[in-house]
């Protein structure tokens, strides 16, 4: 059973470390709102012995053969999977999701995430070129081709929601192309992060490749986007921390990914199969209490099945059941922390006075006041702010549409542009919907299904660059052309 850390370390080249002045912050089980420990507050100091560590181990990471970095990604995985138990209690307790969802979800993500690119490890190779250059020296010719190196010394900042898939999707291909890592898990889930370095540190990846830092955002994560020692900042979170990450990383021009926000529309035409549609909608926004970066929180449903669609899910909300995580009846758990319920029943009462009509849930519960009951919102107009902005929370707003054009144009009023599912059992819809709606990923018929092959990522605000796929490790290459008179 879970041991949780009482005052847990951060890991600083090889070493467990409390912060340089002792600082620490407190982290909190959601569902009670009780203390569960303490992790490190570090500041701008830690990090730049966190970083100096990953500088110094780089090099000879990034001159390991492949083959011996591939083993020990295998082996990372391999020992995520030994400790699937402990770790999905863990997420369940300091993240408060159903046990459910992390251990058949996000900790079995995490492993396909070190298998695909130990594998891609042993893949990074270069282009020959025949340049047309004229200067040829007599008797002498020109050669020329690629390499790929890797960007070198990666702060990786995460968020709250996935914490150990989305910190994966960071690591297994920083890893493969032969960078080292600073990671920075979000302050109220750092305990899944600071299990998993232990878990690297026995699968033999040399100190100094994987180091964490703890702490605030505002403190930690601010400090490692702006380090002048720091090749490339991979991020996922909110929109505003992205724009703030951006400015920081202006001072030496470093790398930025991002990996932002969304307010994913889900279209359900007249021809959908509704024994999938109905439920299929109901998960895109109810799974993990709707704190998923691509959550499906704008459905919009064909006239003709509307009522009987909007009904559907009204019931599908009511029957979930919500409790701790670590309750195994738990189909809904609470959100992360009392501020997130705050803000989420603010757009609750928001929709209401703007005069729609919320036809399931909508109540703030719990002894920390942190549950969301599973909300679906109605009567909604395309410019009110549960349309608009990103809740990160358990609310659905659903319209109504007559044709394919209305649709495209409702699915696109959108600033973001991370994610999109139609369901339908046309394929000329599925085809015509899935190239004109603006998404970094179309769904059809599904919805926030992850694998470590296929690339995620935004367009618009929703960020740029993109996790998982092979283009997740070209992000952590840089090309270098040599040129040659031989
Ligand atoms: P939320 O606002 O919901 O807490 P964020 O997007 O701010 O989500 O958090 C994602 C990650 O970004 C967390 O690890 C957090 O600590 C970190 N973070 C927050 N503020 C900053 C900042 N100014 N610079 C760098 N990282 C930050």
């Amino acid at each position: 059973m879970l041991d949780a850390p009482k005052a847990a370390r951060m890991l600083i080249g090889g070493q467990w470390v409390d912060a340089a002045d002792g600082a620490v912050v407190e982290t909190l089980d959601p569902a009670s709102g009780k203390i569960i420990g303490t992790i490190p507050d570090a500041s701008a100091s830690d990090v730049d012995a966190a970083v100096a560590a990953a500088r110094k181990a780089q090099g000879p990471w990034a001159a390991t053969p492949p083959a011996e970095r591939a083993r020990i990604l295998w082996k990372i995985a391999d020992l995520i999977e030994a400790n699937i138990d402990e770790l999905s209690e863990l997420e369940a307790l300091d993240q408060g999701k159903p046990l459910y969802v992390a251990r058949w979800a996000e900790i079995p993500g995490a492993v396909g995430q070190f298998r695909f690119f130990a594998g891609q490890a042993m893949a990074i190779e270069g282009q020959t070129i025949t340049p047309s250059i004229t200067y040829q020296p007599q008797g002498k010719e020109m050669r020329a081709w690629t390499v790929r190196e890797a960007v070198g010394v990666v702060a990786a900042i995460v968020p709250w929601n996935s914490p150990l898939v989305l910190t994966a999707m960071k690591l297994a291909p920083a890893f493969a192309a032969g960078c080292a890592v600073v990671l920075k898990p979000a302050e109220d889930t750092s305990l899944s992060a600071i299990r998993l370095g232990e878990l690297i540190q026995e699968a033999g990846l040399p100190d100094g490749v994987f180091n964490v830092i703890t702490g605030r955002g505002a403190i930690s994560g601010a400090a490692l986007a702006s380090h002048h020692d720091v090749d490339k900042v991979a991020f996922t979170g909110s929109t505003a921390t992205g724009r703030a990450i951006l400015d920081a990383s202006k001072g030496n021009l470093k790398r930025v990914s991002l990996e932002l926000g969304g307010k994913s529309p889900v279209v359900i035409m007249g021809d959908a199969d509704l024994n999938l549609a109905i439920p299929g909608a109901a998960n895109a926004i109810f799974f993990n209490a709707g704190q998923v970066c691509v959550a499906g929180s704008r459905s919009y449903v064909h006239a003709s099945v509307y009522d009987q669609v909007v009904e559907g899910l009204a019931a599908y909300a009511g029957g979930l059941k919500l409790g701790h995580g670590l309750d195994p009846a738990t189909q809904m758990g609470p959100l992360v922390n009392a501020r997130q319920a705050e803000r989420v029943s603010g757009f609750i009462a928001g929709a209401r006075s703007e005069g729609a009509a919320i036809v399931a849930g909508g109540e703030r519960l719990g002894p920390a006041g942190t549950f969301i009951t599973p909300t679906v919102v109605a009567n909604v107009t395309a410019s009110m702010e549960i349309v608009r902005e990103e809740v990160f929370g358990p609310v659905l707003a659903v319209q109504k549409f007559d044709d394919v054009e209305e649709v495209v144009a409702m699915a696109n009023d959108s600033v973001y542009g991370l994610a999109a599912s139609v369901w339908t059992e046309s394929l000329s819809h599925a085809h015509r919907l899935s190239s004109r709606i603006k998404a970094g990923t179309v769904w059809i018929n599904c919805h926030s299904m992850y694998d470590a092959s296929l690339p995620i990522g935004g367009v618009k605000q929703s960020g740029y660059g993109r996790d998982s796929g092979r283009e997740a490790l070209e992000s952590y290459l840089e090309t270098k052309t040599i040129c040659a008179v031989v």
